[in-house]
Parts: structure tokens; sequence; C-alpha cells
């Protein structure tokens, strides 16, 4: 496969006066963006050139081999997070949605919270967001199922609006020893309430691609996959803060 480039191939437009030169020079710089687009694979995300296994790469390179006494007692917080009533959230749930992927990998995603699918599904990330972050996770070489994915709220929230902290407060109980528990050598912050609730949005200023700490965890934060579906011009930077992930973590970009 030959290496493309990752540059934007589109240019900036030239003001002009006359609106038909105009016209055409903004057809063309769409032309230009949607062909740079295709160039990263369609999605805006390169995608890898050899594709690792969609199922848990169990042993395979960042995992560390998780025992059964971990195993079982993500079990027991899962369990308990589907009876959980410690906040409102709860009394609209169908399903709760605590985590999907494996715990023995060096990587962990943190969402905000399930939508419509992860709440009839009991999975998070599941739907149209859900395969947008598949698609950057291989994009960044890892199987589906390679890496941990959890959300800082277990149950959906009204019409999908921003968990509020008294909630976010609670479901702390379920967040804090699971990530504890799966131990990676980096988290990917999903969005700014994913940030936040990890500690990692400085008072002022930009927050995303900023390095920040959880416990002692690298927490990279970025753009959420479902503002990337409405605006799809910010994959480029997003797609940087991935590349920033991997170098941290000692792993090839995948070439395309
Ligand atoms: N958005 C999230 O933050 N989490 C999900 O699980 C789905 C959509």
């Amino acid at each position: 496969m030959t290496a493309k480039s990752t540059k934007p191939a589109y240019t900036r437009l030239s003001v002009s006066s006359d609106p038909e030169n105009e016209l055409a020079a903004v057809v063309s710089s769409a032309q230009e963006l949607l062909r740079w687009e295709e160039a990263l694979g369609g999605a805006g995300f390169p995608v890898a050139e050899a594709a690792p296994p969609l199922q848990a790469p169990m042993g395979g390179p960042g995992a560390r081999g998780v025992d059964q006494d971990t195993q079982s007692r993500l079990q027991v917080l899962a369990d308990e997070a589907a009876e959980c009533a410690r906040c409102e959230l709860s009394r609209g749930r169908t399903k709760s949605a605590f985590a999907r992927g494996t715990p023995d990998t060096d990587l962990v995603f943190v969402g905000e919270g399930p939508g419509f699918h992860e709440d009839q599904q009991g999975l998070p990330f599941v739907g149209r967001a859900g395969q947008l972050l598949d698609r950057m996770i291989a994009a960044m070489g890892y199987g589906r199922d390679g890496v941990y994915i959890c959300n800082v709220v277990k149950c959906r929230p009204p019409d999908n609006r921003t968990p509020l902290p008294i909630e976010t407060a609670a479901c702390a109980h379920f967040l804090v020893p699971q990530l504890e528990l799966v131990q990676p050598k980096a988290i990917v912050a999903l969005g700014r309430c994913a940030a936040e609730n990890l500690g990692v949005v400085p008072p002022a200023g930009r927050w995303r691609g900023i390095w920040g700490e959880w416990r002692g965890v690298p927490v990279m934060p970025t753009y959420h996959p479902a503002f990337l579906l409405r605006s799809p011009q910010f994959k480029k930077p997003v797609w940087e803060d991935l590349r920033e992930v991997l170098r941290l973590l000692n792993r090839e970009v995948p070439k395309r």
C-alpha cells in the first residue's frame, strides 16, 4: 500500500469579489476536503494496514494478564451497577452499561454516559458514536475488543443530557474502582464531561490534547466521537491526540 499524505490537501479560500469565482472556489475547496477525508480512510481516521483480530488479544502487546480476582471484582461491580439506585438515573434505566472490551489492556477510553442503544443493549458505545470510536480504535492498531471502554455514568441520562454532578458523584462509586482494577497505562477521556470527571480540565484555556493525570495514570482529553459526527473537521486534531497516546505507550502508529 502506498503511503498517503495526511496533510490537508485543501487550501484556504481566497476572498473574491466575483460571486461566480467565489462559488467555483467553494466547490473546489469542498472537493479537495472530500478527497482528503477519503485519503484518511473515509471516516477521517487512517485505516490500519494490518488490522489486528477483532477479538480481545489476551496476552498480546499491552496485555499484562488479568487475574481471576480482578475479573471477579469487576463482575461484582457490574452486577451492583445493574441493580444500583444511588441516583435518579436508575429510574429511567433499561440496562446499565458498565463496560465493554477487555480489562487485559494498556488503554482505557472513558465517555460520558449511555445513550439510547447503550441503554437497550447494556453496553457502552454501541450506537453511531460507538461505531466511530471503533474506527478510531482500529486506526490506532487495536482490535475493537483489545481496549477497555466505559463511561462516567452507567445509566442513561434523560434525553441524553450531560450527567449532573450529583449523578457523576454517585457513579464514581463504580468508575474509580473500575479504573483502579484495570490499571491502564493511559486513559483517553472522550469529551469534556469525562475530562472534567477525571480532573484533567484546567481552570482556564484549552483542555483538548493536553496530558493530565488521574491517580498517577496519564490521561489524554480529546473530543467526543458524537461531537465529531456533527463536526468532522475536528477529526484531525483528535487523530493527533490519539497518536500522542500511541507514542506514550511506545506503540507504532500503524501504516495505512
Ligand atoms: N456516548 C457516551 O459518552 N457513551 C456511550 O456509551 C455512548 C455515547
